[in-house]
């Protein structure tokens, strides 16, 4: 079984770690450097807690896989710093963390007490969802990890055209014509219009997002990853916020959309997501230096969420989504199983 994964991200590289530890014969093809577009960076947030039940049991399985991975690269790829969601949506994702079975804490409006929850914040509103098997993954680690792994199946390469046939198909990239059995497409921003070519039509708004990274006032803070979607800051401003190393704490803001679309330009929304991230480290987070250290840059799906969207036709799978990274190890498992035993990929959509 010859497969070719088109897309060295982090969905590409664990579906072809899934597929040699099935025995195939795998290459990747990747127009850049792996791990060097949406799965840049230091860290990433992972958490089991989501709006679907289906999602939250997903993640669980990834979790099982993470830890495996972690044995296997013989350091620590997912950290224990728990998770916590501030905002009206904690209470739902609590009734899909119960649904689900899997452990959490509610804290209403009334009870939270900010101090508690090892924030670098002085006061916060509830409601809160506690999920104690949340936690930063080691987005570099993972990259080296799986890199090592799959050694060199690896090739730069652009592949511009996928042709279907009935059960093979021919891929035409920068150095020449490829045939292999099956194709899986997980190139991240190249994706919409690779798929549109065996008709799969996929949300193609694309949006600028940027995350900070500043130094804790105290270096040995191992605070909690935050989703904090109270707009207590600023009407229509949420964000996300995890260690990103010791004292390190990174920050993405989620602006209002039509402050982040694509029509503005990058360097508009970078000038003014740092200008934003600056006066908000200075009038609310006061364990934090309000000095940036690193930025990371990337172009994000708009109207996507939380989901993972898979798509067979013949020969070809597709996957497509946002926030994918907590969910690598389970979506490579899925994407394999797709390639190597023709099955239908059953993965949540929600979004
Ligand atoms: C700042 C930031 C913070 C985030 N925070 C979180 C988080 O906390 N938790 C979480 O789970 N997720 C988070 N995400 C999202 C997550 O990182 C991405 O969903 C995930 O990394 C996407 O991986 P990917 O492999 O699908 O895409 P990518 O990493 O973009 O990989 C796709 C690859 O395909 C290559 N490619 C494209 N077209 C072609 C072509 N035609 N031929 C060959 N190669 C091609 C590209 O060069 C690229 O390397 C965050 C993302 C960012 C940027």
């Amino acid at each position: 079984m010859r497969t070719a994964v088109v897309g060295a991200g982090v969905v590409g590289l664990s579906t072809a770690y899934a597929l040699l530890r099935h025995g195939s014969e795998v290459v990747v093809y990747e127009t850049g450097t792996p791990m060097a577009t949406r799965s840049a960076g230091s860290s990433r947030i992972f958490r089991l807690a989501h709006g679907d039940p289906g999602l939250v049991a997903y993640a669980a399985a990834a979790a099982g896989l993470w830890a495996d991975w972690t044995h296997r690269a013989g350091n620590r790829l997912l950290g224990q710093q728990s998770m916590v969601l501030t905002g009206p949506a904690a209470e739902d994702w609590a009734g899909a963390m119960e649904a689900a079975g899997v452990d959490h804490t509610f804290v209403d409006d009334d009870d939270l007490d900010t101090a508690e929850l090892g924030l670098p914040v002085e006061a916060l509103p509830g409601p809160a969802l506690i999920d104690p098997a949340g936690g930063v993954i080691d987005a570099r680690a993972t990259g080296r990890f799986l890199r090592a792994a799959i050694g060199n199946r690896v090739r730069r390469e652009h592949i511009h055209r996928i042709e279907p046939h009935d059960d093979w198909v021919e891929l035409h990239g920068s150095r020449g014509v490829h045939e292999v059995d099956h194709v899986v497409v997980a190139a991240g921003r190249g994706t919409t219009d690779l798929a549109s070519q065996v008709d799969l039509y996929l949300p193609s708004q694309l949006s600028h997002h940027v995350q900070f990274t500043f130094r804790l006032k105290d270096p040995d803070l191992n605070s909690p990853c935050w989703i904090d979607q109270t707009g207590s800051w600023r009407d229509g401003v949420t964000s996300y916020q995890h260690m990103a190393g010791p004292g390190l704490w990174a920050i993405g803001l989620n602006l209002p959309a039509e402050l982040a679309m694509w029509e503005r330009g990058r360097e508009e929304v970078l000038d003014h997501s740092r200008e934003l991230v600056l006066t908000y480290v200075h009038d609310a987070l006061v364990g934090v230096d309000d000095e940036i250290v690193e930025e990371v840059y990337c172009d994000t799906p708009t109207i996507l969420g939380d989901g993972v969207h898979v798509a067979t036709t013949g020969p070809v799978t597709v996957l497509w989504g946002a926030n994918l990274f907590k969910h690598a190890p389970a979506i490579g498992q899925t994407l394999a199983n797709a390639a190597v035993n023709g099955l239908s990929p059953h993965v949540p959509r929600s979004e």
